[in-house]
């Protein structure tokens, strides 16, 4: 790839992201990129903050390898370097070489999802794994603000929680007409949030978060773990909206004590009513199936729904993607739904094997590509500062995420079980007070665990 591909490359990439992703996200993420350098062995590109290049690799690492040069170990040769601060202001406007010429700030408009037609109480099956959560849920839909302030959901991914939240959103503009529902994801706050810095908006954004809403519904909480810098903006919504009398209802995928998230945050969650949304047994399980099955007109004999349940235990999810798989087949094929002809029908979900182990390899490349050093570096002898500092990083992620002894560990990397533990109390003292490198390492586990 020539220098000129290269920079062709990445406007093709930025072309085909623009396709895909919102518009917002887009002038968020995206347009604040910069391209310092580019020849045919990688580029340069200037960002403003380490949460772009973490959204950058967190979402487009196989887009970014098919359009840009790729490094040997098979990731994208970007080398990121921050933009330093500048004093004047928004740093993601650029500025303007005409003094007549004002720059066009956007009124943005305050995001929310819209609650979804299907997910509600009457339509949500109850079983013993959520019982406890949805008496809390009708309980604060019934009595907004007075009940049970705030309610905390966690439970695992398919479970339930989106519809269980938008369930309470339903219920209440049915029952409570005059009040204002604000429903949300973490990740479009977050966004929304940037934006409204960017065009300095945050002051009526503020005001809207705190003055004109009753009830506000936070989806995915988690997904504030790697955004710590708005943490601070979370707690104070949240106890301003509490202190008011203002219904809260988040959801997570996570118990608060399992967050990472500062102390503060977690004990307010702590304290607020905590209900788990637990894996439905198989009764309930095949409840679910059933009553999605006859949604779509489709007639599951009890025996098939007990044998489809038996194999995806799981995620309810993943038997949506049961039921309209089968409708599918059924419709197109005319097939009879048997044991058999399901098996035949289902075979990759029931096989969907539980995520592998991590290995010391992956590791070492995730570090090498967040750290922009090379794989061999790690494992080499070199005493730079940057190559021991990702070597370190990569001995603490390999003792924290392998379950293997030290001296195996140390073995890898041809090293003993000693300097292993040394590298892993340094880099434990300088997260500390590195910020960055705290970043840095989390979103590493984050690339490794997903
Ligand atoms: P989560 O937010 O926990 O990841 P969702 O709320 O998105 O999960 O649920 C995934 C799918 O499973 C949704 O279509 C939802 O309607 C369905 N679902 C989950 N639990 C139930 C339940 N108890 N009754 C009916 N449908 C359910
Ligand atoms: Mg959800």
């Amino acid at each position: 790839m020539l220098a000129n591909d290269t920079r062709e490359g990445w406007q093709h990439f930025l072309h085909f992201v623009k396709e895909k992703c919102s518009a917002t996200a887009f002038s968020n993420w995206l347009s604040p990129i910069n391209i310092l350098e580019a020849d045919e062995e990688g580029i340069e590109l200037e960002v403003p903050n380490v949460f772009v290049q973490d959204y950058l690799l967190s979402n487009y690492k196989k887009d970014l390898c098919a359009f840009l040069p790729v490094r040997t170990d098979g990731t994208p040769a970007i080398k990121f370097t921050l933009k330093a601060p500048s004093k004047e202001g928004a740093p993601h406007q650029k500025e303007s070489n005409s003094p007549s010429k004002k720059v066009q700030i956007k009124e943005p408009s305050i995001y929310h999802v819209k609650l979804n037609e299907n997910y509600r109480f009457s339509t949500f099956i109850e079983g013993t794994s959520n019982q406890f959560v949805k008496s809390a849920a009708l309980g604060v839909a019934s009595k907004p603000g007075k009940s049970y302030n705030p309610l905390f959901i966690h439970g695992g991914v398919g479970l339930g929680k989106t519809h269980i939240l938008h369930s309470i959103g339903h219920h209440i503009l049915e029952n409570h007409p005059q009040l204002r529902v604000q429903c949300i994801t973490t990740e479009m706050f977050i966004n929304d949030l940037v934006d409204a810095l960017r065009t300095k908006s945050i002051d009526k954004m503020k005001r809207f978060y705190r003055e004109e809403i009753d009830v506000l519904l936070v989806d995915d909480i988690q997904f504030l773990q790697n955004r710590l810098n708005f943490e601070e903006e979370f707690y104070n919504m949240f106890e301003t909206l509490v202190k008011a009398g203002k219904q809260i209802v988040i959801t997570s995928d996570k118990p608060p004590g399992e967050l990472n998230l500062s102390e503060r945050l977690k004990a307010w969650f702590e304290w607020s009513l905590v209900a788990h949304m637990g894996l439905p047994d198989l009764e309930t399980r095949v409840a679910i199936l059933q009553s999605k099955a006859e949604n779509k007109g489709l007639d599951i004999p009890s025996n098939v729904a007990f044998f489809i349940c038996n194999h995806m235990q799981h995620n309810i999810r993943q038997l949506e993607g049961a039921v309209n798989r089968i409708c599918a087949h059924s419709r197109l094929m005319n097939l009879k739904i048997t044991e058999e002809s399901v098996e035949q029908i289902l075979k990759e979900l029931f096989q969907k094997a539980p995520k592998s182990k991590i290995s010391v390899e992956e590791i070492i490349k995730e570090v090498a590509s967040v750290f922009q050093v090379r794989h061999a570096d790690i494992k080499g002898q070199a005493r730079t500062k940057k190559i021991v500092l990702s070597r370190q990083v990569a001995m603490y992620l390999a003792k924290e995420m392998i379950k293997d002894s030290l001296m195996s560990i140390g073995a890898y990397f041809g090293k003993t079980h000693s300097t292993i533990l040394h590298a892993c109390k340094n880099i434990e003292i300088l997260v500390e007070k590195d910020y960055d490198l705290r970043r840095q390492i989390d979103m590493i586990r984050r690339h490794l665990v997903t």
